[in-house]
């Protein structure tokens, strides 16, 4: 079993597609183990995408994340990392697979809808970012 961190971002929030997005794992058979919905100021913005503080996205990605509430969630499941970034699709929906969430719903390669952790490492940093242990829950 794996544990990966997702977001609905704001733009997914926005067009009422909190539910299409958990659906979609939910139909994979990955686990919701914790979900809530936030809205986090510039700073925690910052934090939270501190990987890409060099990259020249970073200021408009801090502040597109931080325009309005996000729903996190906790997914688990075997492979979840991979698999939940396979039904997200590439970070450009232009680039996308048919049939991804970020093919379907994404405007641009910024508001593209949903995150998910790219590794382990990253699942390690992103889920204790939003919820602590006994938030988390097992078995579910
Ligand atoms: N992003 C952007 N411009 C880019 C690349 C990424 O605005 O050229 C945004 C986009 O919202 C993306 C996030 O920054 O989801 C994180 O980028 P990353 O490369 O980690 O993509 P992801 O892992 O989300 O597919
Ligand atoms: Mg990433």
């Amino acid at each position: 079993m794996q544990q990966t961190l997702s977001i609905v971002k704001p733009d997914g929030v926005q067009k009422n597609i909190i539910g299409e997005v958990i659906t979609r794992f939910e139909r994979a058979g990955l686990k919701i183990a914790a979900l809530r919905m936030v809205k986090l100021g510039i700073e925690e913005a910052g934090r939270f995408y501190i990987v890409h503080k060099e990259r020249p996205f970073y200021g408009e990605l801090t502040a597109f994340i931080s325009e309005g509430p996000i729903v996190v969630m906790v997914i688990e499941g075997k492979d979840a990392i991979k698999r939940v970034r396979d039904i997200m699709g590439a970070t450009n929906p232009k680039e996308a697979r048919p049939g991804t969430i970020r093919a379907d719903f994404a405007t641009n390669i910024e508001r593209n809808i949903v995150h998910g952790s790219d590794s382990p490492e990253s699942a390690a940093y992103e889920i204790p970012f939003f919820f602590s242990a006994p938030d988390i829950m097992k078995n579910s």
